[in-house]
């Protein structure tokens, strides 16, 4: 048996001469002395050991299956996918002015139509329900809460059809949250509604000014308000976009919904993340508080703080785990306003980057969207490929204005990778964290 290339080793911090290996694979964590992993290595482990390490993913019996499975696995995930993903932008338009809002060249007070919306309704019963798929929306905006009366209407006929056929059907809002009040949450928990992104960019004086209202004034105030009345009713996901300059303060945020009577348990994971320079545009000099790689030396500092400040106050949050670009999936979309069809909400600043149409149908896009990106001896052979799978496509396409190469996350990984796993360890009560498994 080999250890697996998709493996991490570090020292382990509190026992010397032992190592933390780490898979990426699978996520979890064994400790082995420096004398294990020496037996791991020439393949003289005991069968109890290798049961184990097998089982963890750690140990393979064959490196090459291990590659050709790697190569095939989105392949595979898309083949046995029984759920459809939309992204649904019910317009874009907002009752915020964020400066530095990546929508802002194509912002405006475009909405979708009501044919719109009974196309998209017929397209999500013709395709989706009607071949016995699970469908989760995710409303998007500009702010999805302006058009509360055509997500009724969306949300009621697809309620139905899903309960007649014996699938599911849910929906969660990606909302500003100045307009998500405990009676427009209770008026859509019977149509779906399981759940909401909000975001809040750290405490009162920063958030005010990155995300003010269209008059000027704070939206803080009115968004903690509306936490405060509904982390009760539906899973409130909270993320909050920093820049090299703020993100210290971001934890102030988190003290303030404790301090308010949020408790950190009650709410859905906590992700803050780098500020990302303007959709549809290439990236340029102006852009030197926002991030244009994610393997800025500021970005792999700013990471692993905030993870760490989030874990110890008791928030959930993200874990390192299997992930891969959603244009990689065959049943994740975007439905912009107008019909339009993407893989990413930050393409709509590409028209050359829409694959359809809800009156037209889908076009393929492998090419455009330049799919098989990854597929490369680096990649393959990157211990990081399933926390990576080339990264966030929309880096190359602001760098080069295409998808013509990968986002490579090495640097941001090997700067920050071991202390996310050494703070899931720490933090063990956390439910995303990381469990370690000792076979000795
Ligand atoms: S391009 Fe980036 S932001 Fe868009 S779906 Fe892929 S990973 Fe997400
Ligand atoms: S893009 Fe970079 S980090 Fe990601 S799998 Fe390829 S080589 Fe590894």
């Amino acid at each position: 048996m080999h250890l697996s290339r998709y493996l991490k080793i570090y020292p382990s911090p509190d026992r010397p001469d032992h190592y933390l290996l780490y898979s990426t694979r699978k996520g979890s964590v064994v400790r082995l002395s420096a004398d294990r992993l020496d037996a791991a290595r020439e393949g003289a482990l005991t069968d109890a050991e290798r049961e184990t390490l097998s089982r963890l993913e750690i140990l393979i019996d064959d490196p090459a299956a291990e590659r050709e499975a790697m190569t095939s696995l989105v392949k595979r995930a898309n083949a046995r996918s029984n759920r459809f993903y939309a992204k649904v932008v019910m317009n874009l338009d907002c009752n915020l002015a964020c400066p530095y809002c990546f929508e802002d060249h194509f912002r405006g007070r475009h909405y979708m139509s009501r044919d719109t919306a009974r196309l998209m309704v017929d397209y999500v019963i013709r395709e989706q329900i009607g071949r016995g798929r699970d469908v989760k929306l995710g409303f998007y905006g500009g702010e999805p809460l302006l058009t509360l009366p055509l997500i009724r209407e969306i949300a009621l006929p697809l309620r139905d059809t899903a309960a007649d056929k014996g699938v599911k059907f849910s929906f969660v809002l990606t909302t500003n949250g100045t307009l998500l009040t405990r009676t427009v949450i209770e008026a859509l928990v019977p149509l779906g509604l399981t759940g909401a992104i909000i975001t809040l960019d750290g405490p009162r004086e920063i958030h005010d000014r990155q995300r003010p209202f269209v008059s000027g004034a704070g939206s803080y105030d009115v968004i903690v308000a509306n936490i405060k009345a509904t982390f009760d009713l539906i899973e409130l996901q909270l993320g909050g976009n920093f820049s090299r300059y703020d993100y210290r303060e971001f934890p102030r945020v988190l003290d303030h919904l404790i301090a308010e009577g949020i408790p950190p348990e009650r709410l859905g994971e906590v992700q803050f993340a780098p500020i990302m320079p303007k959709s549809g545009r290439t990236a340029s000099a102006d852009t030197s508080a926002c991030c244009t790689s994610g393997s800025e030396p500021w970005v792999t500092e700013a990471a692993p703080f905030l993870r760490e400040e989030i874990l110890k106050r008791d928030f959930k949050t993200m874990k390192p785990t299997q992930a891969a670009c959603a244009i990689e999936f065959d049943n994740d979309l975007v439905v912009n306003y107008d019909g339009s069809l993407y893989k990413c909400p930050a393409f709509m600043g590409w028209p050359e980057l829409s694959i359809g149409s809800l009156a037209g149908g889908t076009t393929d896009y492998s090419v455009s969207h330049n799919l098989d990106v990854w597929k490369t001896d680096e990649c393959l052979e990157c211990a990081y490929l399933p926390l990576c799978f080339g990264g966030c496509r929309l880096m190359p396409l602001m760098k080069n204005g295409a998808i013509d190469e990968v986002d490579c996350r090495k640097a941001f990984y090997d700067a920050t990778l071991e202390r996310f796993i050494l703070q899931d360890l720490q933090y063990p009560s956390s439910p995303s964290a990381t469990k370690e498994t000792s076979p000795e």
